[in-house]
């Protein structure tokens, strides 16, 4: 996969769509957050039907979704009777009920990506099994059950030490890092216990974290978006810069790893493949989203086609749009909940209201009914010319020194 240089599935016709329109297909989404909600905005520019299925009554799709039934997508019957209403159905999140999909699939009902996918994406620790069956290069890794197990893989893999939840983990919650052997007790507590299922990783001193989108077709082709840095904050992803300043070899490098990661798995939607740069060149694998990702935002403004809208032409079975960026540059930036209640209300706000006055900033509010610290509550993503015209467009945005705005 050459990143922006794939040709695209031809053999799709004008006979393939609906007498009138994109789709007649209804795209049933479980999870209504925020990409929910920005898979819902795609769909209004095609007019193709969004439902989702929340627990929440004002979860951020909610507003702009064709429907929104209340309900948990991690409980069989609701998901079955949410299944009944969609032409196809897809995920937002991985933390769904992967048995009442591969249920639904046996019944016939349309699930992209398959419910295999989601079994394997949503447990870390099978994910890292099955890519490093694949032969993808990961960090070394291993199951532990007990103290003694923990300390075994310390003396195998040295400290600090990453243990990892295999499962319900988002936002580096279900990680905790041991610095020596005496922390390993209090970093398995952190995380719950060893009842909730815990590996470990071996500590990787990258010198960069990138991601690549890859969105794959129902007729499995594959493309590929340009390789984007990201940077984290307390394990949280809080800027992305796109395209990532990488050499061409290992821009290469890593789009060939996303891609096999991808070839892997099965069904059709957009991935997010996050992956570690070391010092000596090489590439890792951290892990795998089967959805559109925090990494892909920036493609809304800077990308010919978004990675909101090739989910919903993947999952539909149209051809996938260019991947490619039509802005030089582009750097995302997330409003992370800085405080609880208003005082943090006020703060994102400064931000906005600033961003608001910078030449190619668009900001985005996911009108989340609650802020939380270290909530993602919205991005601003940055285009321009050239990528230190837009690091110092962030930066007006953050009032920095060498700062530029309109
Ligand atoms: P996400 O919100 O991306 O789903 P997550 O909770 O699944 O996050 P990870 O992606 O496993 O968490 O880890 C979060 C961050 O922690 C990574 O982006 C990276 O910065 C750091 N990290 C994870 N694994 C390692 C490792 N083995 N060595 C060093 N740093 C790591
Ligand atoms: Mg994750
Ligand atoms: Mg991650």
């Amino acid at each position: 996969c050459q990143a922006s240089t794939d040709t695209h599935d031809t053999s799709f016709r004008k006979d393939d769509l609906p007498a009138h329109g994109v789709s007649e297909v209804i795209v049933g989404v479980l999870g209504g957050g925020q990409l929910g909600r920005m898979l819902c905005q795609a769909a209004s520019e095609m007019a193709i039907k969004v439902m989702v299925l929340d627990p929440l009554a004002n979860c951020p799709a909610s507003a702009i979704a064709y429907d929104h039934m209340v309900g948990s997508f991690d409980d069989s019957a609701t998901v079955q009777e949410f299944a009944k209403r969609c032409g196809v159905l897809t995920v937002e999140i991985e933390h769904v009920d992967a048995a009442t999909m591969e249920k639904l699939e046996q019944q016939g009902v349309d699930c992209q990506p398959k419910a295999s996918t989601i079994r394997i994406i949503q447990d870390k620790y099978l994910q890292k099994v099955h890519f490093s069956g694949h032969g993808i290069p990961l960090p070394d890794f291993v199951q532990i059950d007990d103290l003694e197990g923990a300390k075994r893989a310390g003396d195998l893999f040295g400290y600090p030490l990453m243990l990892k939840s295999k499962r319900l983990a988002y936002d580096g919650r279900g990680n905790a890092v041991a610095k020596s052997e005496e922390e390993l007790s209090s970093a398995v507590n952190a995380l719950g216990g060893f009842d909730r299922g815990l590996y470990v990783e071996k500590w990787t001193p990258f010198v960069k974290e990138l991601a690549v989108i890859v969105a794959r077709g129902r007729d499995n082709s594959i493309s590929c978006y340009p390789v984007v840095e990201t940077i984290h904050k307390e394990n949280i992803c809080h800027i992305v810069k796109a395209p990532a300043a990488i050499p061409w070899k290992i821009r290469k490098l890593a789009t060939d790893v996303a891609h096999k990661a991808v070839s892997s798995l099965e069904g059709a939607g957009v991935f997010a493949v996050e992956l570690f740069l070391t010092k000596d060149g090489q590439i890792l694998l951290n892990e795998v989203a089967p959805r559109p990702h925090n990494s892909g935002h920036h493609t809304i403004e800077a990308c010919y086609t978004s990675q909101f809208e090739q989910h919903l032409r993947a999952v539909l079975g149209l051809p996938l749009g260019d991947p490619s960026m039509k802005t030089p540059a582009a750097i995302m930036y997330n409003l992370l909940g800085e405080d609880e209640g208003e005082p943090g209300f006020h703060l994102a706000h400064q931000l906005i209201g600033r961003a608001l006055n910078i030449q190619g900033a668009s900001v985005h509010w996911y009108d989340k009914p609650e802020m939380r610290k270290q909530r993602k509550m919205g991005h601003i993503t940055f285009t321009g010319p050239s990528m230190g015209i837009v690091e110092a467009r962030l930066k007006s945005m953050l009032k920095e020194e060498g700062s530029e705005s309109r």
